[in-house]
């Protein structure tokens, strides 16, 4: 038999597939896997696991046999559950069979709204630094990602000004995150109600990544979808990987104006189906009866957040101390190192793992991330290793 020719890799893939760069924060960690005396910071979901009583309704939706496929917007009953809850939470009034749909996880919810929305050349901006996923889903789509840097001395809050600017005819959408990642910093209303206002005079789609709106210790969390005017062209977007400790459930949900939703459903339909059977029983008992679960976690992770602020502040990294989420974003600008060299330097010689500010966007640099979804006892070592690293300069040798 004639042997067949070699694969010529770019003969059969993408543009896209061969020009979207890995995650920064993969690639990093790749490093970090070879280094068992690591202790990481790095990692973003919670430390917990699954509170007992969630993942034995996913085990007993198996053993029931609830193991086939739901309504392509996820079951009835949870719907239902998740729109009294977002009208107590954030006061937005959503139709449970028309206004939502059950993903799996914001992920996808993301993917979902950005095909609904995102023609070739459209513009969507986002505020660097952050999540590393939003640059990367626009730009599969053919869309152009616009970023607008939230800066230090601002403290890392939108500028309108500077996003007005960035407005063009082809610019379709804003997408947010409050608490965001990296920096943990929230918005305020008054900030909120500048962006809306922006929003409806450009007659911009409003992408709002709420994920971390539960973990949130600045008080009250408003969305933008509740302003006056911006229900309408508002996506919410949240989920219980982190609310909840389900990263590996997979479980989120998207809401939104019914024009938005019934196209996502579409998309939906054909490339997912549904969200996980189980993981959807499971994010029932959740909201049936898991808020005394979340409250521990949220306890936990502001003892946490007081330790490390004070441990990055002592060891004279400036940091500013987050609204939500679990991430401090310290400012490393004063060792002369850029946040890549940073990152690789202290994981070389002290053998702590932080993620480089710069993979969240330009606009990251000089920062590193630090997680705090681990325990009092790593953050206290990884700090006195970090104090250590930053007295002792190992890279002026
Ligand atoms: N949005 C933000 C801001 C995140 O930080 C993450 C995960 O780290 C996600 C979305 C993805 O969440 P999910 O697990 O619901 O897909």
């Amino acid at each position: 038999m004639k042997e067949s020719p070699p694969i010529k890799p770019e003969k059969y893939l993408s543009e896209t597939g061969i020009k979207i760069p890995p995650s920064g924060i993969r690639e990093f960690f790749d490093i970090v896997y070879t280094r068992p005396d690591c202790i990481s910071l790095g990692v973003g979901e919670p430390d917990f696991d699954t509170p007992w009583r969630i993942s034995d309704s996913g085990i007993y939706s198996i053993k029931d046999g609830y193991t086939h496929y739901t309504p392509n917007r996820g079951l009835p009953e949870l719907r239902e559950a998740l729109v009294k809850k977002i009208k107590q939470f954030i006061n937005i009034s959503y139709d449970p069979s028309a206004d939502i749909i059950i993903t799996m996880g914001v992920s996808q919810g993301l993917d979902l709204a950005l095909r609904s929305i995102i023609n070739p050349g459209d513009e969507v901006i986002i505020f660097e630094p952050c999540y590393v996923s939003y640059k990367a889903n626009i730009e599969m789509l053919h869309g152009v990602s616009i970023a607008v840097d939230t800066i230090p001395q601002e403290d890392f809050q939108i500028n309108t000004e500077r996003l007005e600017r960035a407005i063009t005819p082809r610019t379709k959408a804003l997408l947010l995150n409050y608490p965001s990642n990296p920096t943990g910093i929230s918005i305020n209303k008054t900030k909120l109600e500048e962006i809306a206002k922006i929003a409806i005079k450009h007659d911009l789609i409003v992408l709002s990544d709420e994920i971390y709106s539960s973990i949130n210790y600045a008080g009250e969390h408003v969305s933008i979808a509740s302003l006056p005017g911006m229900r309408e062209r508002t996506i919410y977007l949240n989920g219980f990987s982190k609310s909840h400790a389900m990263t590996g459930w997979r479980l989120g949900y998207v809401c939104g104006p019914e024009f938005l939703i019934s196209t996502m459903l579409k998309i939906h339909q054909y490339t997912a189906l549904c969200a996980p059977s189980m993981a959807q029983y499971a994010a029932l008992e959740a909201l049936e009866n898991g808020d005394k679960e979340v409250q521990r976690m949220i306890t936990e992770y502001i003892r946490r957040r007081n330790f490390i602020v004070n441990g990055f502040n002592e060891a004279l990294l400036p940091c500013r101390t987050p609204d939500g989420a679990f991430y401090v974003f310290p400012d490393i600008r004063s060792t002369g190192l850029s946040s890549r060299e940073f990152a690789l330097k202290l994981l070389d010689s002290k053998s702590v793992a932080v993620v480089p500010g710069n993979v969240f966007g330009n606009a990251g640099e000089g920062h590193i991330r630090c997680s705090y979804a681990t325990s009092i006892e790593n953050i206290r070592e990884a700090l006195s290793r970090i104090e250590a690293f930053v007295k002792e300069r190992p890279w002026d040798f």
